[in-house]
């Protein structure tokens, strides 16, 4: 590998090439289908550690205004509007045994929000909370997610520890009846779907994972009672063990310096590299946060987005790594010349990213490995002052697969390159199913108007107005990333979604509107939407490594271009929003 400092003597035509090289290692023909579900024989993985597993209580039946299915930021903060609306006839269903979501499964050892805590916690002001640090840690987000809980009056709507098994629309009683794997049967005007974005973990398709006879376990369901310790304690059961790693994405950067702290032998197999830019972690400054005027919040989240999407907001009040990378939108150029500076732009600002590993991995080998040659809009970026100095360490060893990734495992532990490495842990850092249908995430198939089911109406794609409505199912909302928005920073997105939702829900109730449902001409016009914005990303895209930002490269079909996110700003998806809520009357939608 060579290494390359100053790039101002290249055409973009040679940039481009180094990044086509890397590319072309990475493309496969499996696509999607090279991940393994958490089902059938391998359930186990997604046992819930946390959870009582002899929990257990009466069935409900009951009728409420609106059901919610997810007790993550996006139920809770659909179920906090609600009631400031007035609606707190509201029950939540969620899987695990309590709120939180994302930060309820990962308490992998050094978990934490790469979006500072200012802008990522939301409501600050209507709780009085100071986080303690920029970054918050997984453990202090949890309890602010209980914290929420509690102030808002959560807990007593929720049913934990509960699966949706069915969904179903009743068009005589114009109500959802919805069943559970605790048996109960609920009923409601309303139906939220809010059941997470990154939340169903996938395991890497990779021969004789069940032949492992060691121990292995997904970040997202971190086994510490194998492991000893905590999220904060050490994890002292590690000591004398040889661990693996597989994966080397924006979880593996944080998990692997805290592995590597207490592991006899840590092997982290990279199949592509990430890139890892400073984070700087800091105390809140508690004179600072004191001395922030009402309406703080509000105005840092969208001076933020508009930061990290090109909208060049006149002060940056962030100021991180984020801010930095992401000022530019490298992903358009309105004209040749503009797409070619653009182009040098971002490759320069990944190459800062790459030096940046030359100057902190001392063996230079192991450093031009672990250098990413991907534009920064094909992967998420990850911010951490440890993960690279862990390859400083003697015990630490990276396996780089130069994009084949790890072949096989067998009884004792992994095989990449030829080689067999034994271990006695195994840990996926292998992520979670982004892109795959929106029902298949959920664990159940909403059946709408007609016994007709989400499998069946979206065969060839989502049909929705916004990401939100849904024709075919009358008064049923959506919070997702198909065809919704999409953004650095998740909670702004579950925020704005949880707002137009409980908007919807209140002036249904406020003008006597029995049932809602899109015109079709509508989800085409915004379907066009879709279109007419992501086409102006589509070649950086096509560019790009494979990824789930670009459903693993596997080529655009009707149904995954149906499928897809607004690729433009947030801040321009919750004006969509905004727009069409501050109409008189509902438009592009039937009402009864
Ligand atoms: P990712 O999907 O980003 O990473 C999965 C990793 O597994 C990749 O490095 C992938 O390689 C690797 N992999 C897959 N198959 C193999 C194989 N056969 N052999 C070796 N390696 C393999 O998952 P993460 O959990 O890291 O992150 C998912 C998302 O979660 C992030 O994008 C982010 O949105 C969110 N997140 C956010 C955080 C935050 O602070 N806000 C922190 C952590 C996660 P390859 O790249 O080649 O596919």
């Amino acid at each position: 590998m060579d290494e390359t400092h100053d790039t101002s003597d290249l055409t973009v035509e040679q940039l481009r090439a180094r990044y086509q090289v890397e590319r072309e290692k990475r493309l496969r023909t499996d696509g999607m289908a090279q991940w393994k579900e958490l089902k059938g024989e391998y359930e186990a993985f997604d046992r819930d550690p946390f959870a009582d597993p002899n929990f257990s209580r009466d069935a409900v039946t009951e009728e409420t205004t609106v059901t919610i299915v997810g007790g993550g930021f996006a139920g809770m903060l659909t179920a906090i509007d609600l009631a400031k609306h007035g609606i707190t006839n509201v029950r939540i269903v969620e899987k695990a045994s309590d709120f939180g979501g994302t930060w309820y499964w990962n308490r992998y050892p050094g978990c934490m929000c790469d979006v500072e805590s200012f802008v990522y916690l939301p409501l600050l002001e209507e709780t009085g909370y100071m986080p303690t640090e920029h970054y918050t840690s997984a453990t202090e987000i949890f309890e602010y997610c209980k914290l929420l809980g509690r102030t808002f009056n959560l807990y007593d709507k929720a049913l934990f520890q509960t699966d949706v098994t069915d969904a179903q629309w009743d068009e005589e009683a114009k109500r959802w009846r919805v069943t559970t794997s605790r048996g109960d049967t609920l009923t409601s005007q309303f139906f939220v779907l809010a059941g997470g974005i990154l939340h169903k973990a996938k395991l890497p398709g990779i021969s004789g994972i069940e032949k492992f006879q060691g121990k292995s376990f997904h970040t997202s369901r971190w086994d510490y009672s194998y492991t000893g310790g905590s999220a904060t304690e050490p994890m002292v059961n590690l000591e004398g063990k040889r661990v693996a790693v597989i994966g080397t994405g924006a979880t593996a950067v944080q998990v692997v310096p805290q592995v590597a702290k207490v592991a006899e032998e840590l092997f982290v197999f990279q199949r592509t590299p990430g890139a890892v830019g400073v984070r700087n972690q800091q105390p809140t400054d508690a004179a600072w946060f004191q001395s922030q005027k009402p309406g703080w919040q509000r105005e840092r989240i969208v001076n933020f987005t508009q930061a990290v999407t090109g909208g060049h907001p006149e002060v940056d009040l962030v100021q991180d790594g984020w801010t930095e990378l992401m000022w530019e939108d490298t992903q358009v150029g309105s004209t040749p010349e503009e797409a070619e500076r653009l182009e040098r732009i971002d490759y320069e600002l990944m190459e800062a990213i790459r030096n940046r590993v030359s100057e902190v991995v001392e063996d230079p080998d192991t450093a031009e490995r672990l250098k990413p040659y991907w534009g920064k809009h094909c992967k998420r970026v990850c911010f951490h002052d440890d993960y690279l100095p862990a390859f400083n360490r003697p015990n630490v060893h990276l396996i780089d697969t130069e994009g084949r990734g790890v072949e096989a495992l067998t009884e004792h532990g992994v095989v990449a390159n030829g080689v067999e490495y034994p271990v006695d842990l195994i840990i996926y850092a292998s992520g979670f199913e982004v892109t795959t249908d929106l029902y298949r995430r959920l664990g159940f198939n909403p059946i709408g108007r007609d016994g007709v089911s989400m499998a069946q109406r979206w065969e060839e794609g989502a049909r929705t107005l916004h990401g939100v409505l849904a024709s075919g199912f009358p008064n049923m909302l959506l919070i997702s990333i198909v065809q919704g928005g999409f953004g650095t920073n998740f909670s702004h997105l579950l925020s704005e979604a949880a707002k137009h939702v409980a908007t919807i829900v209140e002036l249904c109730v406020e003008r006597g509107v029995e049932t809602i449902e899109p015109e079709q001409d509508a989800e085409d016009e915004w379907l066009n939407v879709l279109f007419n914005i992501g086409i102006h990303n589509a070649t950086y895209f096509a560019r790009c490594t494979p990824s789930f930002y670009n459903s693993e490269q596997q080529g655009i079909t009707m149904k995954s271009a149906r499928n897809l996110t607004y690729t433009g700003s947030l801040l321009d998806y919750a004006r969509y929003l905004e727009r069409w809520r501050e109409q008189p009357t509902f438009t592009g939608v039937k009402t009864s």
